[in-house]
């Protein structure tokens, strides 16, 4: 790209000014570059709501007034509650936005407990192995609890499968030869070298590490067409993409809050099961997932509510999906088709300025070994991608943490994953094109003074990683 396609910082300027989402920056509650670590007045360029979200003014408000409710109401806020969210039916103001926004019916929907809890409550329902289909794929770069979570269930069926199988019961997806993200055909021809053999197909909507979008569509019909099932993780997927669950035929699905949706810290999570998807009765239950209409008379036989919810387990816990309304609330206001056509020109953006740099080298098989420091772009060409670029540092293991602790010093909040890749993800809701621009100059005098050997790249890294939590989800 010719550098003179560059976007001067005047023109970026201009087009937040142009920009018709930008007063919901003004929702928000930026962090300072100092609290975040760095060196400094004023607010931090935060890139890392792909790991926690950024806090809502609103959800500040509403956990304050629930506390007040806790404090003047105690139990009977259950039932009769000064703002209209009585706490027994807590979800019932976010489903409807959360079913929008999966692109499934309230009834496929439950706000519950979290992401990984959710993936095993619904394995132990819809992974039931037999000695002819018991395999599950599962990309072998996935996120670890992901991996943990899928190899741990077919042991559990050790009276079906025999030792052997439990050992050949993962089919790990990889890129091919020096490639770093999967192409759809190698997954379906995974899946028809397999045929026989799989029972679940487990995918994420994007990718935590590489950022990449999967095409769901046509993994969904094949995964079908050979008998197995389907299970999507979103986590990195709701709020950020466009997802269609019902359209692709998704069976089941699971995501947490706490990243694009700004539901705050290790927040509650949810889960989509596709309606007609049968258990054959086999299911954990619990209290919460019993009928909401006999509930509380509290019988000894459990009647399932119809759907996703009827596989919750514990009453909904308030304080971690109150602040979620703020975020679901303020989506519903400016339309998801807005945002998505902001955030892919605000990633656009970030990715024509760092392809212009002259430290920038196309991704090759030589980005992992070369010496030469600099970096590339690990995360496919739109459209398969969401908002997050992983960008790798080149020039050896070492460099990466450097640059990250450089960049952080100077107020630009991304996240690394090591050994080479650091996640930068403008947030449509809360980041401007001027973060965009500010955020690559920042980068880029850190690449620069790893390039020129000057001290101060690694000294105070640890430690602002740990402030920052660099390792988080
Ligand atoms: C963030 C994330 C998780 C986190 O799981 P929790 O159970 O919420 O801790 C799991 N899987 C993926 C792919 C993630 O990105």
């Amino acid at each position: 790209m010719e550098s003179d396609s560059r976007p001067t910082m005047e023109a970026l300027k201009k087009m937040d000014e142009e920009d018709r989402l930008n007063w919901t920056r003004g929702e928000f509650e930026i962090p300072s570059v100092k609290a975040c670590g760095g060196d400094g007045d004023g607010e931090a360029i935060y890139f890392c709501g792909n790991s926690l979200g950024l806090l809502n003014k609103k959800a500040r408000q509403h956990i304050m007034e629930e506390l007040e409710v806790w404090s003047t109401s105690s139990v009977t806020g259950h039932f009769s509650h000064p703002y209209s969210r009585p706490w027994k039916h807590v979800d019932r103001p976010l489903t409807p936005h959360l079913a929008k926004l999966v692109g499934a019916t309230e009834e496929e929907v439950a706000h519950t407990s979290t992401l990984t809890s959710n993936m095993h409550n619904l394995f132990t329902s819809f992974y039931r192995p037999t000695t002819k289909r018991w395999k599950i794929v599962i990309e072998q770069g996935s996120f670890p609890s992901d991996w943990y979570a899928v190899h741990s269930h077919p042991r559990l069926h050790d009276a079906v499968l025999s030792p052997e199988q439990i050992e050949e019961a993962i089919i790990p997806l990889k890129p091919r030869e020096g490639e770093e993200t999967l192409c759809t055909e190698d997954i379906l021809k995974v899946i028809e070298e397999n045929k026989d053999t799989i029972a679940i197909v487990w995918l994420p909507l994007v990718q935590y590490y590489t950022g990449q979008l999967f095409d769901i569509a046509p993994l969904a019909k094949k995964s079908h067409e050979i008998g197995a099932l389907i299970g999507l993780d979103l986590a990195h997927g709701i709020g950020n993409v466009d997802c269609k669950l019902d359209e692709w035929n998704v069976d089941f699905a699971v995501w947490c809050t706490y990243k694009y949706l700004n539901a705050g810290p290790s927040a509650i999570g949810g889960m989509f099961v596709r309606s007609g998807l049968d258990d054959k009765g086999k299911r954990l239950a619990g209290w919460w997932g019993n009928d909401a209409a006999t509930r509380f008379k509290m019988e000894p036989e459990f009647r399932p509510t119809p759907g996703a919810k009827g596989y919750q387990h514990s009453c909904t816990p308030v304080l971690s999906s109150i602040p979620l309304l703020a975020t679901l609330e303020l989506i519903g206001k400016v339309g998801f088709s807005a945002m998505r056509e902001k955030a892919i020109r605000l990633t656009s953006t970030l990715e024509t300025l760092l392809r212009s740099s002259e430290y920038y080298v196309p991704l090759s098989e030589s980005s992992r070994t070369t010496k030469d420091v600099g970096f590339t772009i690990l995360t496919p060409e739109q459209p398969w991608r969401g908002t997050q670029l992983s960008v790798f540092i080149t020039g050896g293991e070492e460099v990466m943490p450097r640059v990250f602790g450089r960049c952080l010093k100077k107020g630009l909040v991304g996240d690394e994953r090591r050994p080479n890749v650091i996640r930068l993800s403008p947030v449509v809701l809360y980041n401007t094109f001027e973060d965009v621009g500010r955020a690559v100059e920042i980068f880029e005098q850190a690449i620069k003074a790893e390039r020129e050997g000057e001290a101060g790249g690694s000294e105070n890294g640890d430690e602002q990683r740990d402030v920052i939590g660099g390792d988080g989800p």
